[in-house]
């Protein structure tokens, strides 16, 4: 009955091109990337116990009815071994229905295609630079030929660097969250960043990570500042992640620091993966800063699909829906992308449906979310002149 009178909310959802405004990039065939990450953030030993997942047996069905196999692990890699990326790639990229995919290159994949080749399977790609992978390049390499590995020196380079990269890219990203927590103290001094800088240096080069607090927050710091004179929206990874991340300063409530300073309250900021478990956390920050928006990536293909309502209900509880926005978080294999696009469309239309049977919303006001939500928050949101186009 409920399908009935909620056919056209369905339609919508099923039939909306959507921008996917978070994802990373493809590896070819013969990557070292184990397949089984399509289904999980677990990595090396715990990747064992990823088939007794939800997500995993979920997953498996949804791709075996896309490649017309049978529903086991074993029947989907014996599927992708006979054909080529190009092949099941588009079957996945066609069945997710997107027009647009911005794709964050700062996490090394092993043989990962270069983000301009992704136009082979979407019609328009943007590319997201990640400011931490910037740093580190820098530190590892031009920081060594110059004449002075000085705090002033790797400024110069950085804010050169990142000046010129950032004409080309849809918006800035940070993992702050993974090296010293969402705590950014915007008020770091340089002698304290130089005092880091010269730890880090001292530790040897290359560097695989950059470990002092204070020189990160002095690069979050640095890059806020350009992406301000840029108008370029930030990125900010914040809840569940790989392993190395500490999920206790992965909580968006400790970005306040960042979000009171008013040098940056012009900046604005995107709190990735509905910030898991801390959805309600992020979704309260929506609603009491302009300079905040959502996007729930990665929620949407690597929970339980009870977990995955939840953490959308709970955005949607204080969050405005001109500011929620939906990713992927994909990366590695086409179906991780798929995936998120098929759970996405499911989640949003039961969200959405209940929303309407509790009185929150009326049909016609939960159908207009629809294209908000997959699009049109994100052309509203992004600068798509900075996008490459095929053909
Ligand atoms: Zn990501």
């Amino acid at each position: 009955m409920n399908e009935n009178k909620y056919c056209q909310l369905r339609e919508a959802v099923d039939n909306v091109v959507a921008i996917d405004a978070h994802c990373h990039n493809l590896v070819s065939k013969n990557s070292s990337v184990p397949f089984l990450s399509s289904f999980t953030l677990a990595e090396g030993a715990a990747l064992a116990d990823t088939p007794f997942t939800l997500p995993f047996k979920r997953s498996i069905r949804d791709a075996a009815e896309l490649y017309k196999v049978n529903a086991s692990l074993s029947a989907i890699e014996k599927y992708r071994n006979s054909s080529t990326l190009e092949s099941y790639g588009t079957k996945c990229f066609d069945a997710s229905k997107l027009s647009a995919i911005f794709i964050d290159d700062g996490f090394v994949l092993d043989k990962m295609l270069d983000w301009k080749e992704h136009l082979l399977f979407v019609p328009q790609v943007g590319r997201i630079l990640r400011i931490e992978f910037l740093a580190l390049k820098i530190l590892n390499q031009d920081l060594q030929q110059s004449s002075k590995q000085t705090l002033e020196e790797f400024t110069d380079l950085f804010l050169t660097q990142l000046r010129s990269t950032a004409k080309d890219v849809v918006c800035l990203k940070s993992i702050v969250a993974y090296l010293s927590g969402l705590e950014v103290n915007t008020h770091v001094t340089k002698k304290a960043a130089e005092k880091g800088l010269q730890e880090e240096l001292q530790g040897g080069i290359p560097l695989q990570i950059i470990f002092n607090k204070n020189l990160i927050d002095y690069i979050f710091t640095l890059s806020l500042g350009v992406a301000k004179e840029l108008n370029l929206p930030m990125q900010i990874h914040t809840g569940l992640g790989q392993k190395l991340l500490d999920l206790t300063k992965a909580n968006p409530l400790l970005l306040r620091g960042v979000l009171e300073d008013s040098r940056f309250s012009e900046n604005r900021f995107v709190l990735l993966h509905a910030s898991y478990p801390f959805s309600r956390e992020a979704s309260y920050l929506s609603s009491v800063y302009p300079q905040v928006y959502l996007d729930f990536g990665s929620v949407d293909s690597k929970l339980s699909i009870h977990g995955m309502k939840s953490a959308i209900k709970q955005l949607f509880e204080l969050g405005p829906l001109n500011k929620i926005m939906y990713s992927s978080d994909g990366f590695a294999f086409p179906e991780s992308y798929y995936f998120a696009s098929k759970n996405a469309r499911d989640v949003i239309y039961s969200v959405l449906s209940d929303a309407c049977d509790d009185g929150d919303l009326t049909i016609s006001e939960a159908i207009e979310a629809v294209p908000a939500i997959f699009r049109q928050n994100a052309l509203n949101f992004y600068d798509f002149s900075k996008v490459i186009k095929s053909g």
